[in-house]
């Protein structure tokens, strides 16, 4: 099934996932034929999430489960954005306090940095989504950015879509932690311009020929927007057709699932 005008005229695709492919393990209407559509007709695309918690090998693996075969390079995360600026600005060996899952843990670790859990140790704390946070590694990353060590932050989701409902997500993180150091981090992912430059890169794709797919307003359409890139908001993930409506810079366009981009 090919994709439908006016979409199948744009030349490249930033694709957000959760909300938009899947709910938590649960696929969404049509998301393996919508990446079909595009490798047949070698539209290039990237899965861009702000979700730090899994590595791409692990992205690769969940999509297949859902029939959808891909590359590890298909896949650009947050917390690959996160590790592309640190190692600009505070360059490896490094001893660094994570609070945040596998996915930011490993692409820090293979970037040359050392992790610790010891405030007194760390030259750099990166917080990100975290499903096992504790009030322990908090007070450790809240000592260590009081103390002067940068603080960078993943992503800045507050909530996070599960099977059951909205959770909290790295933004409450986030929260938690500025409440306890009365300091605001360096934020990276949407829809910060810098991810989107990344990703632009990454695909080789110029900003006015591209288009940014995603179910978030003020990550993904804000972003994509901000990034000089055409929007789709799809409304089976957080936005609702109202929220979607009255944004300011409204989606180009609100579809509600994936059935709404092929022919
Ligand atoms: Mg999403």
């Amino acid at each position: 099934m090919p994709l439908k005008p006016p979409f199948s005229s744009l030349k490249a695709w930033l694709i957000d996932m959760d909300g938009v492919l899947y709910h938590g393990a649960r696929p969404l209407p049509a998301a393996s034929d919508f990446i079909h559509a595009l490798q047949e007709t070698h539209t290039p695309f990237l899965f861009l999430t702000n979700n730090a918690t899994r590595t791409p090998a692990a992205y690769v693996q969940r999509l297949g489960e859902m029939g959808i075969r891909v590359h590890e390079d298909a896949i650009f995360t947050s917390a690959l954005a996160t590790v592309y600026y640190v190692n600009k600005n505070f360059p490896p060996p490094r001893q660094v306090l994570v609070v945040g899952g596998d996915g930011i843990r490993v692409d820090l670790e293979e970037a040359g940095y050392r992790l610790t859990g010891q405030a007194d140790e760390a030259e750099l704390v990166v917080s990100a989504m975290d499903t096992e946070a504790n009030y322990a590694l908090c007070a450790e990353a809240t000592l260590a950015i009081r103390a002067g060590a940068p603080w960078v932050q993943t992503n800045p989701d507050r909530t996070f879509p599960s099977e059951r409902g909205i959770v909290p997500g790295a933004g409450a993180i986030q929260a938690f932690l500025e409440a306890a150091t009365d300091q605001t981090p360096i934020v990276i992912g949407k829809p910060q311009p810098g991810i989107f430059r990344q990703a632009l890169t990454i695909l080789g794709a110029r900003p006015e020929e591209t288009v940014m797919l995603g179910d978030r307003l003020e990550t993904d359409i804000l972003g994509g927007h901000r990034a000089g890139l055409k929007t789709i908001c799809v409304l089976t993930g957080i936005a609702s057709r109202e929220q979607a409506e009255a944004y300011d810079p409204r989606p180009d366009w609100i579809i509600e699932d994936l059935r709404a981009l092929l022919a």
